[in-house]
């Protein structure tokens, strides 16, 4: 066996769980340790400075600049009081991850020591140079001004000594850079359109809330095989491998016995997770071998947002410790299943209603249609945002790959409500209704069981799937910042709302009561929406064919779903909610190609080496050996013996050539187009070749290498195989 091979799998024969001991404590007693939370801040703060930011967080006010040097002060006690000697802002730029800039709390003092410092200034706003950000042309690299600004709404945290406060990152001139900040801006729209849809039925509601609770799921490997894996190290996902004789096919990974080397490294993750008050609850095996996932408790969206991304940090940091390595590639490994994340969302008001729950009153349950429908509508009106927003290169592998949600935009909903919304079609007309058919209709809507969630049939091949009290958006890549399909939706969801609005009104004021204005419009959104409702099976090939009969787009290619961000009907809608202006959203659009393209050309760059310079050499050095066996046959055995003789060997020699003959060839073409494309600056058009002319190379020449790995000696194979990658823990 290649000696990089056998030494990765003798490492991983010889490790044993890594036990971490613990004083035995309850979870309550260490949650949220590590957070500076409400009851910290109470605790570090003057009463005053307190419900200064407590105003902040729950009614948007803003912090003057005295507030906010007691603020930095309580918080700086607190952190130093913890051990930390650092402290950062803490945002999300575009390129997916997130980014810190420690800076020490010491400043020299006047008589040549130091002083531990941090005022408001410091806590409030920050400029990093920010030129190595991507910005899609909006802040001019020369200017490289970028500034981080405070975001009191998610709680600063400690890690690693470090001090570490949520902001947004905006440019010099107030262009967002970032994830969070459009995402707040979307919630704030949210919040304001929600609060005026739930005071037709509820005076007393001022705020709603998005809530959102991220289900991840990821991949695990032993760090000596994935260092083995030059594609694994460099992409995240293996270009090339052939399927292991056993994968998921028996179903016995789903919800079985989690490993004790698996275990061990889940115990601890989810251990620094509590203390960073994350609320993680849910773990379990997925369908893949060597696929987790897990899930944290719902919290308001934007912290849920923060969570998740600091999750994805902590598993990375505490894997390393454990000897393993986490892929949050979409698609790691061809021919079993991708990761997902799937987003369960819904709103909540102020008193912790949630409006996507049904009720006890027909009042409730009317609320909570208004609320249902207009978000199918929302979905059905902008399905091609929706799909924009979940974009990447790895999630391309994974949408429509008959395992993950298609890339055609539905709904499930389930037997219960349609049939609530047929009759709410059939029973609602435009003429006024009499008070026997509003006394019918309520009756309808008073069917509707107040728990629904026991009532919800699931369907798991929905992207877009009502679960009883939520949305589950499922379509979501493993790796994916989630403000991005976030954005989207509180967006659509927002400006459909106002429209929702403003019909209801243009029927009032024509002296149509409320309830049946309210009853009219939502049978019209029905009729106009109710071809996105789909509750069948999403993975089937019939439902292509309906989708097409339907109208519905099934945008497979990345670049082309990213046209969607530019269409007259997103512009009107970012730009009106407030969210992105025209600049920003074609920023935005642009980021997205230039990471797309550059994954393509990592990849593509990774590939041809590991052809070039791991596998051909392989191929001849076994086709050397048979070669040499041919000719010892030939010095011992003569004549027709020898033609039988040596039959296999020389039809392997051959395959062999023809295999490395072609691999070789589509390599070199490969790197001509790559050139060629690399020509162009027009963007759009070296999107076009690097998704159409180049990628396309990737399954034909892997093809060929996956051939190879069948015939050559395992013991001269140099990469970790499927089996050992998935295999052993
Ligand atoms: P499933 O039933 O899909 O396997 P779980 O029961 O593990 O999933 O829950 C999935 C996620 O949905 C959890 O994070 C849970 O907190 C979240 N969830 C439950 N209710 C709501 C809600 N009202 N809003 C947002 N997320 C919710
Ligand atoms: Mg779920």
């Amino acid at each position: 066996m290649a000696q990089i091979r056998f030494d990765a799998l003798k490492t991983v024969l010889s490790r044993k769980p890594l036990v971490t001991e613990r004083p035995l404590k309850k979870t309550s007693e260490y949650f949220g340790e590590n957070v500076f939370s409400r009851n910290k801040m109470q605790e570090y703060l003057s009463a005053e400075a307190y419900s200064e930011v407590i105003n902040a967080i729950d009614k948007g006010t803003k912090i003057n600049r005295k507030m906010a040097d007691q603020i930095a002060s309580g918080m700086k006690f607190w952190a130093i009081e913890k051990g930390a000697t650092h402290y950062t802002h803490w945002f999300h730029p575009l390129n997916g991850a997130s980014a810190e800039k420690h800076d020490a709390f010491f400043e020299p003092s006047e008589n040549g020591g130091v002083i531990e410092n941090f005022h408001g200034k410091l806590l409030v706003q920050q400029e990093p140079d920010a030129s190595s950000f991507p910005s899609g042309g909006i802040r001019n690299t020369f200017e490289a001004r970028g500034y981080t600004a405070w975001d009191p709404t998610s709680p600063a945290f400690l890690i690693d000594k470090t001090l570490c406060i949520p902001t947004i990152f905006v440019s010099y001139t107030g262009e967002a850079l970032d994830y969070k900040t459009p995402l707040l801006k979307s919630l704030a729209a949210l919040d304001e359109s929600a609060v005026a849809v739930c005071n037709l039925f509820d005076k007393n509601v001022t705020k709603v809330y998005a809530t959102l609770g991220i289900e991840q799921e990821y991949f695990l490997v032993d760090e000596a095989l994935f260092q083995a894996r030059p594609d694994l190290v460099l992409t995240g996902r293996t270009l090339i491998g052939h399927a292991s004789a056993k994968d998921q096919q028996l179903e016995d990974h789903y919800f079985g016995v989690i490993p004790d080397r698996i275990h061990a490294f889940m115990k601890d993750y989810e251990y620094e997770a509590l203390r960073l008050g994350i609320p993680i609850k849910t773990r379990h095996n997925e369908v893949a071998p060597s696929q987790f996932e897990c899930a944290p408790v719902f919290e308001e969206a934007n912290l849920a947002v923060d969570h998740n991304q600091l999750l994805m940090i902590l598993m990375e940091k505490i894997a390393k410790r454990h000897n393993l390595r986490v892929l949050f590639n979409e698609k790691p490994y061809k021919g079993i299943n991708g990761s997902g994340k799937h987003n369960n969302w819904s709103l909540m008001t102020d008193s912790g209603r949630n409006l996507l729950s049904p009720g006890k009153t027909p009042k409730n349950n009317l609320q909570f249609l208004a609320f249902l429908i207009n978000t199918i509508k929302a979905v059905h009106e902008h399905a091609d945002l929706l799909r924009a927003s979940i974009v990447s290169a790895g999630n391309e592998h994974r949408l429509g790959a008959s395992e993950a949600p298609p890339s055609i935009m539905s709904v499930f909903i389930g037997e219960k409500l349609a049939e609530i919304l047929g009759e709410i079609e059939k029973r609602v007309t435009s003429k006024k209704m009499s008070p026997d058919e509003k006394t019918e209709i309520k009756l309808d809507i008073g069917k509707i069981p107040p728990i629904l969630l026991d009532n919800t049939d699931r369907n798991r091949t929905s992207p877009f799937a009502f679960t009883g009290n939520r949305f589950e958006f499922r379509a979501v890549g493993s790796g994916a910042n989630c403000a991005a399909p976030m954005i989207a939706l509180n967006t659509a969801v927002a400006g459909q709302l106002r429209t929702f609005m403003k019909d209801i009104q243009s029927l009032t004021r024509k002296k149509v009561k409320k309830d049946e204005a309210i009853f009219q419009v939502l049978r019209k959104y029905i009729v106009e929406s109710k071809n996105i409702i789909f509750d069948g099976n999403g993975y089937g090939d019939e439902w292509i064919k309906e989708a097409a009969r339907r109208g519905l787009t099934n945008i497979k290619s990345a670049p082309d779903a990213l046209n969607a961000f530019l269409t007259p009907a997103s512009k009107e809608l970012f730009s009106s909610t407030g969210v992105f202006n025209d600049r920003e959203l074609e920023a935005r659009y642009e980021i997205r190609l230039e990471i797309y393209i550059k994954k393509i050309q990592i990849e593509a760059r990774v590939l041809g080496d590991l052809v070039k310079n791991h596998i051909i050499p392989i191929a001849f050095r076994y086709q050397n050996l048979l070669i040499e066996n041919v000719r010892g046959m030939k010095e011992i055995i003569d004549g027709k013996d020898f033609m039988a003789s040596t039959k296999t060997q020389i039809y392997t020699i051959k395959e062999i050539s023809e295999h490395v003959n072609k691999i070789d060839d589509m390599v070199d073409r490969m790197i001509e187009k790559r050139k060629n494309a690399n020509l162009t600056d027009d963007i759009r058009k070296k999107v076009k070749m690097y998704s159409d002319d180049i990628k396309p190379f990737f399954d034909e020449i892997r093809y060929h290498v996956d051939k190879l790995e069948l015939i050559t000696d395992d013991e001269m194979w140099p990469l970790p195989k499927y089996r050992e990658l998935l295999f052993n823990k």
